[in-house]
């Protein structure tokens, strides 16, 4: 429903907080929607009852040189939108309804919200000296006249949303801020009303804006922390590109907006240029994850063990790879499926749901849900361990497991063992151990394990095996078993376990 003045609205919010619990969502927005602004509409109507989408060019953050007039506005079509979305009730007031004409300089004939100077003289607002006080004019003028529980912004303004933050804060406005993740196109470039503007020329100029900060990103990924080297790279790689031309690239404390020269734990990477005519912004945050240890070597050489009880010890999450690979052949047992059909096998996980827990005690196995079925112990049945090195040399298996532990890994906080977990799977892991002993000390634990057992077997035998499988292992097409250049090598001959363990441990504490 469209509502143009304070009061219909009003009435109509009145009647809806009759109920208590109701809980009322707003979208301030300029509109001419796209699929960002639908994100946090979307994101809205889960969470609340009630639903506000507010529309509003608003004159006040416009500077006279700017684009107030030519600001794209396509009312009936962002109502539709709405409408097909399921928003409530649409407010989009003339100007004058709520006292909002002219543009930055009409700030001096009303009453102003004016953010902190230091939030407002960095990034964006050094260039464009009123805004940030006509946005939080305007955003604590809807908060008041709407008062929702909780209210939606992009990150992609990122300055916008941390001076909104401040903002409620300050003013002890009672809502929630909710940022939302930005939304890209294809080519990575953020969706923005003003990329109607561009040619498809200059499209394809400004994704490159995106891939610049991409390449930040994987630079963090390495450990450059430091402002300077990143900040030079996207310059460097946005210096390249035909028609865009940089207004600004900072490193900044996401919250207070603060430059900041080496990230600690995050750092805001902003920036604007200038692509043709048209002033684009974007941003990438980089945050630093909780360490990963990837924990490689042949086989026998106790890494299970000792990942495990590193798990426990450090209160990290053993990615236990085995017991992935284990519940994909559980599945595909489950579901009667030929364990040698590859594409069958394929199609099963394309929506694979797998979650891994930590286990109570230290030698206790991994928790394991598949599709929401507690499945510990039942990928652990001989039956299992009987099919699942033929499910894990499936590449289509590797690939979607891979990408899995992969995902899991962006936070951080956990330690992997296997034959190429710091060579392929975590590349960029904190501490890589190659985890060893010579075959001769892995055939007498072996014969040992055996003994205990009751079975007498042929030590020199046993030797001669390990050896043939550290050659197999370190000759495989897929995954080979090899030392990284930077993973530390432990050779365990002459240590016990809680020695082994020791050592990772004063390892990860220099960290
Ligand atoms: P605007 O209409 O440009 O003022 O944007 C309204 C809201 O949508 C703001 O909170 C923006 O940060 C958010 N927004 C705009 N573009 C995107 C995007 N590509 N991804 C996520 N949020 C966005």
């Amino acid at each position: 429903m469209l509502l143009q003045t304070i009061s219909e609205l009003r009435f109509r919010l009145a009647v809806h907080r009759r109920k208590e619990s109701n809980k009322i969502g707003l979208v301030p927005t300029m509109g001419t929607l796209h699929q960002g602004h639908i994100s946090l509409i979307e994101r809205a109507i889960a969470e609340n009852d009630l639903v506000v989408v507010s529309i509003f060019v608003n004159p006040l953050q416009f500077a006279p040189t700017e684009d107030l007039s030519s600001y794209p506005r396509q009312l009936d079509r962002d109502l539709e939108i709405c409408e097909q979305l399921g928003v409530d009730l649409v407010f989009a007031p003339e100007p004058a309804e709520i006292n909002s004409s002219g543009d930055t300089q009409a700030l001096n004939f009303t009453t102003a919200v004016v953010p902190p100077a230091s939030m407002t003289g960095v990034l964006c607002g050094k260039y464009r000296p009123d805004h940030f006080k006509g946005v939080a004019t305007i955003v604590t003028k809807i908060l008041n006249i709407v008062r929702p529980d909780r209210a939606y912004f992009g990150q992609k303004d990122a300055q916008q949303l941390a001076i909104i933050y401040r903002l409620v804060k300050d003013l002890n406005i009672p809502v929630q801020i909710i940022s939302c993740p930005i939304v890209r196109g294809a080519s990575g470039l953020a969706l923005s009303s003003r990329n109607q503007y561009l040619t498809p020329d200059e499209k394809q100029q400004a994704a490159e804006i995106y891939r610049s900060l991409q390449k930040a990103q994987l630079a963090f990924d390495r450990r450059r922390f430091k402002a300077r080297d990143l900040v030079s790279l996207v310059e460097q790689e946005l210096n390249r590109v035909e028609g865009v031309k940089i207004q600004y690239i900072e490193l900044v404390d996401p919250v207070n907006l603060q430059p900041i020269e080496e990230i600690k734990h995050t750092g805001l990477l902003a920036i604007a240029a200038y692509v043709g005519s048209t002033r684009l912004i974007d941003n990438i945050v980089l945050q630093k994850r909780q360490p990963i240890i990837a924990i490689d070597g042949p086989a026998g050489a106790g890494k299970s063990t000792v990942t495990r009880r590193l798990a426990h010890k450090l209160d990290l999450l053993y990615l236990d790879t085995g017991a992935m690979y284990r519940a994909v052949t559980w599945l595909a047992m489950e579901s009667g499926i030929d364990i040698e059909d590859s594409e069958a096998i394929a199609s099963l996980i394309t929506d694979l749901d797998l979650k891994l827990t930590s286990p109570n005690g230290a030698d206790l196995p991994t928790v394991v849900h598949v599709n929401g079925q507690e499945v510990t112990n039942a990928i652990r049945t001989p039956e299992v361990t009987a099919n699942v090195s033929a499910i894990a040399s499936q590449v289509a298996v590797r690939k979607k497991l891979v990408e899995m532990q992969q995902q899991l890994g962006k936070e951080g906080g956990l330690i992997a063992e296997g034959r190429d977990i710091g060579t392929n799977v975590f590349p960029d892991a904190e501490l890589k151990i190659f985890l060893t002993a010579s075959a001769a000390e892995r055939a007498r634990r072996r014969w040992q394990d055996l003994q205990n057992q009751g079975r007498d077997i042929d030590i020199e035998q046993l030797e001669k095996d390990i050896q043939q499988r550290d050659e197999k292992d370190s000759n495989r097409a897929i995954a080979p078993l090899k030392k990284a250049d930077d993973a530390i090598e432990l050779i365990t001959d002459d240590l016990s376990i809680d020695e082994v363990i020791q050592k990772i441990v004063d390892l990860y504490q220099q960290i």
